[in-house]
This record gives structure tokens, sequence and C-alpha cells, in this order.
């Protein structure tokens, strides 16, 4: 084995092609410890400076699904599908297309991920709902989607466990941002559910990891050719993450606004960036009429929350944000927002870190609102005035105005 790593490395670095037997012993090396740290390391800069041919991509991405378990589910009865977004503001998308989608008779069995720094986690989201469970065993997550038609739960050590060690090392070696390791990263995980469709949302703009929609574009595209070619029809939008979606930002006021689009009602952005991704001429129907808020109910009971109880995160104070001056609402930065959030407590800075259901802000007003001096922009919902002052300093410097 020694010796294959090095001559698959040594190709890796002058560029030559690596054929799928090369790519799947490395990455069963990574994960069984035959490939040491320094060459997994080697190989990420390889990549990020080299790039990967499409087929290679598809191998990578084949590999680190078979480097774990590929989940199956039998006995849904409806087409498996499932939606990715790359993350960013307010993007509380999934609680709502999740049973949107199984109202519609699809099975969505959808493995979600925390937040991390300026943007928010679906699973910390849901946390919010008392006595919600996003760590079920296999049985519990079938009888959810045969019952409530969708889940959505945090990931096992058994999925994908090869991006698990190399997305570390990736941290580590400045190879984040490298678009065939991103493509297989996210696809390896989301195939491992063993759906049959997928859709992905990828974001740009100051909010969202790829700042510019250029490379959202190059992402978004190398995303559909290697899912599809890795057996996985893949569709992504690509939307942009300039100002947050929606007017609520943290935890349980996320998951009061997504009931509340459940319910047919709801900001106008966060609607239609649903109806968008659901790509369905019943969608519009199925939230209007309650069948989707219905689907999201029994997902709540079958996960072990009370759709009933009132959210987490209670003793919290509300604190506003006037405007200085009347005019015209011309931006609302997305990362500032995101991170005013983050310092109030919604978010965390590591993954071990705990957040709090309770804070974050709700928007008063949206990209082209007419305000007069002294009019509210926006309620920072903090606990105790931790991160108050901080936190809306960079709220009050999100919200850009032009003479109305
Ligand atoms: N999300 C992932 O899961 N992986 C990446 O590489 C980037 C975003």
């Amino acid at each position: 084995m020694g010796l294959a790593i090095e001559e698959i490395l040594s190709a890796h670095r002058d560029g030559l092609p690596l054929d799928d037997g090369q790519i799947a012993a490395f990455v069963q090396g990574v994960v069984s410890g035959a490939v040491s740290r320094p060459q997994a390391a080697a190989f990420l800069a390889f990549t990020a400076v080299r790039g990967l041919g499409e087929a290679q991509m598809v191998a990578l991405t084949r590999a680190m699904v078979d480097s774990g378990e590929r989940l199956s589910w039998p006995t849904a009865g409806g087409l498996l599908i499932d939606k990715h977004s790359t993350g960013g503001v307010g993007d509380k998308v999934s609680l709502v297309l999740a049973p949107l989608w199984a109202a519609l008779g699809f099975r969505v069995p959808m493995v979600s991920g925390r937040g991390l720094e300026h943007t928010g986690g679906t699973l910390d989201k849901l946390e919010a709902i008392p006595g919600f469970r996003v760590d079920l065993e296999r049985p519990a997550l079938e009888h959810a989607l045969a019952t409530a038609g969708c889940f959505i739960s945090g990931q096992t050590a058994a999925l994908a466990p090869a991006d698990r060690i190399l997305y570390a090392l990736r941290n580590e070696t400045c190879t984040v941002p490298s678009i065939p390791l991103i493509v297989a990263s996210i696809l390896s995980k989301k195939l491992a559910e063993g759906i049959d469709r997928l859709v992905l949302d990828v974001k740009y703009g100051s909010g969202a990891f790829m700042k510019t929609a250029a490379d959202a574009a190059a992402l978004a595209a190398a995303l559909e050719r290697v899912g599809t070619g890795a057996g996985v029809p893949t569709t992504a939008h690509l939307t942009p993450m300039d100002a947050p979606l929606g007017r609520a930002v943290g935890n349980a006021v996320e998951v009061a606004e997504a009931v509340e689009c459940l319910q047919g009602g709801g900001p106008a952005s966060l609607r239609a960036l649903v109806l968008r991704l659901a790509d369905h001429p019943g969608a519009a129907a199925a939230l209007d009429d309650g069948r989707a808020y219905a689907r999201f109910r029994e997902m709540v009971r079958a996960q072990g929350g009370d759709p009933d109880a009132p959210l987490r995160g209670g003793g919290t104070a509300d604190h506003a944000l006037r405007a200085p001056s009347g005019g015209r609402v011309v931006g609302i930065d997305a990362w500032r927002i995101g991170r005013a959030a983050f310092l109030l407590g919604a978010g965390r800075r590591r993954a071990e870190d705990p957040v709090h259901p309770g804070v974050g802000l709700l928007l008063d007003v949206e990209l082209g609102s007419v305000v007069g001096a002294g009019d509210r922009l926006c309620v920072l919902r903090h606990a105790g005035g931790v991160g108050l002052a901080e936190a809306e300093a960079l709220a009050a410097a999100a919200f850009s105005l032009a003479p109305a």
C-alpha cells in the first residue's frame, strides 16, 4: 500500500490523471489509516492547485460515499428527494421544503448540519422545538418517513467518514475553497442518504460561502454534472445572499417564520425561494391549504417534539434599533446581520459550543422599504445583554438607506 499511495501522490503532483481505482484506494486509505495525515494533506493541496477532471470528481465523490454506509429506504413508498443549501443567513428553507415535498408525495430523508460562525444550522433551529431530536436511530427515521413522509436529522459517524477526516484537514491546509473538494464533500454526504433526486441551492453574496455569482455558477455547474454523473439527477439553483432571507435570523425566531410560511403566510422572499426550489405545480396550494403544515407537525411528533408547545429560549428581552434618518432601504448586509445574531448567542464558534435557542434578530424592513427617521429597523432579541452592544453596532451598519 505504501508504494501505491506514493505513486498516486507523485502522479497527482505531476498533473497526470488518476484512475478510479487509484482514487478509491486513496480514499479507503484515508479512512483505514494507511494514508498518513501528511499524505492526505498533500493530496488535498495538489487537488486545490491542479484541480480534478470531471471523471475524477465523480470517482472521488463515489469513493467518499463508499467510505461509509449508504442508507436505503425500501419501505419509503415514494421518490426520494433532498435539498442542500451551501448556507446563508436566515435560510430556513429546509424546515418548509421537507414537509412540503412530503405533502406532494415525495419522501425526504434529510440529513442536515449545525451552524458555524455567521451561518445558522437547520438542526440548531429545530432543537428550539421542545423535545425535538436530531439523533434518532434507523427504526425511528423509517417510522418518520413512513408517517410524516420526511425527517430532518443529524449526520451519523457512519455517513461518508472520509469527508469528516478530509474536511478537518482542509481547514488546516487552507484548501476549503477548492471546487473539486467542495463538490465531493457536499455530494458524498447527500448521495449517501440513498436519494433518487437532489436539489441544490448555491448561494452567493456577502452572507454566503461563495462571494461572487461567477464562483457560485462554477460550483453549481460542477455540482450538477458530478451529482448526475454519480447516478443521482441533480439540479443546482443560484440564489443571492446579500440580504438575509426573510425577516427572522436566529433559531426559535426562524422556526416561527418557517411555520408562518407553512401556513401560507410569511415573508414573500422566503415563500418565493421555497416555491422555486420545490419546482412543483402543486406547491403553492399545499402551503396554502395546510397540507404542508400538517406534514411538518407529523414530522415534529415523529422526532419526539411537541408542535403545540411554546418554542424554547424564553427569558429574552427585545431591544429596538431605529433609523437615524428617513429614506429607502437599499441594502441589508447579510454577513453583518448573521454576525450580529452570532454575537447575541444564536451561533457558535466551535462545533462543540452550545447555541441559545431564543436570541436573534427580527427585521421590520426589507429591501425597498421606505422608513422615516426614528422608525424601527429591527429588534435585537438578547439574553441579559450578552453581545448586545457589538451586535447593535453591526446591525446598524448593515442597513443602507438612500434618499427616498
Ligand atoms: N459544505 C460542505 O459540506 N463541504 C464543503 O466543502 C463546503 C461546504
